[in-house]
């Protein structure tokens, strides 16, 4: 019935013709199941195994059921991943005959491809429907939203569900679709049922899936990438027919396998030219652009002559590939056992990645991946033993994350009750005073925990909290353009590049472009330079910084900087004058003064919590200063931070007075030198009475 609307000649979204590779699209779109399972609840959880259509299907035949344009709404879905909203908008766009910015769009941070009055079919991230909810609390806007991926349990996607659940009771007309691609959906059900007795209705998109046999490792090996190539190139060499996925950590780790995959599958084919077909690499991880990321569905390089062996595709990616995005035609899997997560210490404030096992629920997913098109095999690196020690499941990022902004945005959004809020799991007790305390230390919230006129513009800008502190108060040091442009800098993925082959002339490079007063000027000067280089690929390729780190930190900086003049936020230069570097480093000891360490032997230790840190080595400090202040901090083989910056301390003193009760502070190192810092400042700013 529903998909008759679908055969007309003209394209009921713009009236134009159908084009021939509409028609084609279309014939497979309609083998899906998913079609058969439509209906009119206002809400419903859809759960569907990877690949069954949830995210690019959904949303299109909610537009044939709502027809948003002809309402003047829009149809939203979220996706936790912003590449993947990017993506997926331009296959849907491609899927309708529509163009990606005209009717079919996606929003992410700093970039808005969505055109107002014509979009009709909006992909974003769930941060930035978030970031609409402050706003617009009843998402006016919106027709349908579809919160995919829900069984990913990001932090933004379970605000999202609090606060959906309470915008469908007060607006009967707004559509709200949970999708999930894991079967343990219960808790939606029983999250989202009108009653404590009654489930939402559950839609179970049936899979075509296949059997996969999976194959432990018999015994541990040390260094699972070195393996891992091993195990893909047997596979070129022992199996039949079929494309391989192998899941590795991180970007790094995928570029560095790729070339060696590539290497050895060359050394084969020398060896010897019959016995093993073409074979090309593809990588995959989420900082690629949309374009790039495209290439995993191309299919296998042909066979190089008739009769010969087939050409086999290999796809390298993070855990992104095992549930965001699907590639049809794999039929070997090697699985790692390991992918790198984010990891909050509540302890220091901050959050860092770092390689850990991965849980039974992922390893089973990613077996899963291998029976899409006929029976496939799921090669583990690990042994059956390891396996069963994985955890059943990883737990929901609001037990996992730092909720600092998530605080900020519920507080704007009106939530009175932030304790009573219906979360569909609760965040752990000690996590919501923290995140309070640490907003009311910013200055973001008053002692009541209601909004300043300060967490008002800090809650409008769509950066960390630390960092937008750093740039609304940047003005009154003279110097906002800088820090606009350092905060659009640590909005982007890394921008050094260091080739395994080049790391010399890499470090080379980079020494060059080091200010010794800290990594924020550093980041400032390669920016400025750049532009001052005519932004040419040329300039960025011959200093190992990564040209499309900085085009999106241009972007991110354009879109700050019009939120900058909407909010009346100043922009004014230090200029290039001595004070610079000075003031800069002040600003954003202003927004980062929790992140703080003091040097005590050769290491550093951070203030209140005195967890002993080392600067990693790619900073560029020149000698160690007394205080430092950082961006982030890594755990690997030891605890480092990074990205640092010199600081004096009596600005801890001046700016962050309520932080730095120096007094009530137990006995340390870095309270006597503080304490010292107090008796050498002129009376009237120390405020207190000296003591020690
Ligand atoms: P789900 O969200 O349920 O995991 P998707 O809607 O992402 O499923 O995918 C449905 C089908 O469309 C899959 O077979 C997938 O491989 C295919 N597909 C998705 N995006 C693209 C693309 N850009 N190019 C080619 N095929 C795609
Ligand atoms: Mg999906």
């Amino acid at each position: 019935m529903q998909t008759r609307r679908f055969d007309g000649t003209l394209n009921p979204f713009n009236n134009q013709p159908y084009s021939k590779q509409y028609r084609g699209i279309l014939r497979n779109r309609k083998e899906l199941p998913i079609y058969a399972h439509m209906t009119a609840n206002q809400i419903m959880i859809v759960v569907g195994e990877t690949g069954s259509g949830k995210t690019t299907q959904i949303p299109q035949l909610v537009c044939h059921l709502d027809v948003p344009h002809s309402r003047g709404k829009i149809v939203a879905c979220t996706q936790p991943r912003r590449i993947a909203a990017m993506s997926v908008a331009k296959r849907v766009a491609d899927e309708m005959d529509l163009t990606l910015g005209k009717e079919v769009g996606y929003s992410v941070r700093f970039d808005d491809m969505t055109e107002p009055g014509t979009t009709f079919l909006k992909y974003m991230t769930d941060g930035m429907l978030l970031r609409e909810a402050m706003s617009d609390p009843d998402l006016s806007r919106y027709s349908t939203v579809i919160l995919d991926e829900a069984h990913e349990r990001t932090l933004a996607t379970d605000i999202l569900m609090g606060l959906l659940k309470d915008v469908t009771k007060r607006r009967p007309d707004l559509r709200l679709i949970i999708t999930s691609a894991t079967l343990d959906t219960h808790k939606f059900q029983q999250y989202f049922g009108t009653d404590e007795h009654s489930l939402a209705p559950l839609f179970v998109i049936q899979g075509r899936t296949h059997p996969v046999e999976v194959i432990h490792a018999q015994e541990q090996e040390p260094d699972y990438i070195t393996d891992a190539i091993r195990t893909v190139l047997r596979i070129h060499r022992m199996e039949g027919e079929g494309d391989i996925l192998l899941f590795l950590t991180g970007q790094e780790e995928v570029d560095n396998a790729c070339k060696g995959i590539m290497t050895g599958a060359q050394d084969l084919l020398k060896q010897n030219p019959s016995a093993v077909g073409p074979l090309v690499c593809i990588p995959l991880y989420a900082s690629l652009d949309a374009e790039q990321q495209e290439r995993v569905f191309d299919p296998p390089p042909p066979r190089r002559n008739p009769g010969g062996p087939a050409g086999r595709k290999v796809v390298v990616s993070t855990n992104i590939a095992e549930t965001s995005t699907t590639v049809d035609g794999i039929v070997y899997v090697v699985d790692s056992g390991v992918s790198k997560q984010s990891v909050y210490n509540p302890r220091i404030r901050v959050e860092s990645l770092s390689v850990s096992p991965i849980s039974k629920a992922s390893a089973k997913q990613r077996a899963g991946r291998a029976g899409r098109t006929k029976p496939g095999k799921c090669f583990r690196l690990y042994t059956e033993k390891e396996f069963k020690a994985f955890k059943d499941q990883d737990p929901p990022g609001i037990l996992r994350g730092n909720l600092d902004s998530t605080v900020l945005a519920l507080v704007k959004i009106g939530t009175r009750d932030l304790v009573q809020f219906d979360y569909i799991d609760s965040p752990a007790p000690e996590t919501l005073p923290r995140a309070l305390a640490t907003l009311n230390y910013l200055g973001a919230l008053d002692n009541e925990g209601d909004l300043t006129v300060l967490g008002i513009t800090m809650a409008e800008l769509p950066l960390d909290p630390q960092l937008a502190k750093a740039l609304v108060v940047s003005p009154e040091f003279g110097c906002s353009v800088e820090i606009l442009t350092i905060v659009s800098m640590l909005s982007v993925p890394n921008v050094w590049v260091r080739p395994t082959n080049q790391r010399l002339e890499a470090d080379r490079a980079r020494a060059s472009l080091t200010i010794p007063d800290g990594d924020h000027l550093t980041l400032l000067n390669v920016y400025d330079k750049w532009v001052r280089n005519s932004r040419r690929s040329n300039w960025s390729w011959n200093n190992y910084v990564s040209q499309r780190s900085l085009l999106e930190a241009e972007q991110a900086r354009c879109q700050l900087e019009s939120l900058m003049i909407r909010f009346d936020i100043e922009l004014v230069s230090a200029g290039k004058g001595p004070g610079l570097h000075k003031r800069v480093r002040e600003a954003l000891a202003c927004g980062f003064f929790m992140q703080v360490a003091h040097k005590e032997g050769r290491a550093y230790v951070t203030v209140k919590d005195n967890q002993k840190v080392f600067i990693h080595p790619s900073c560029g400090l020149g000698d160690k200063p007394e205080w430092v202040l950082f961006n982030e901090f890594v755990l690997t083989s030891r605890p480092f931070i990074r990205t640092v910056t010199a600081i004096d301390p009596e600005w801890l003193l001046g700016e962050a007075a309520s932080y730095y009760d120096i007094d009530n502070w137990k006995d340390g190192e870095a309270k006597r030198s503080l304490m010292r810092t107090r008796n050498q400042l002129p009376t009237q700013t120390s405020g207190h009475s000296s003591e020690g």
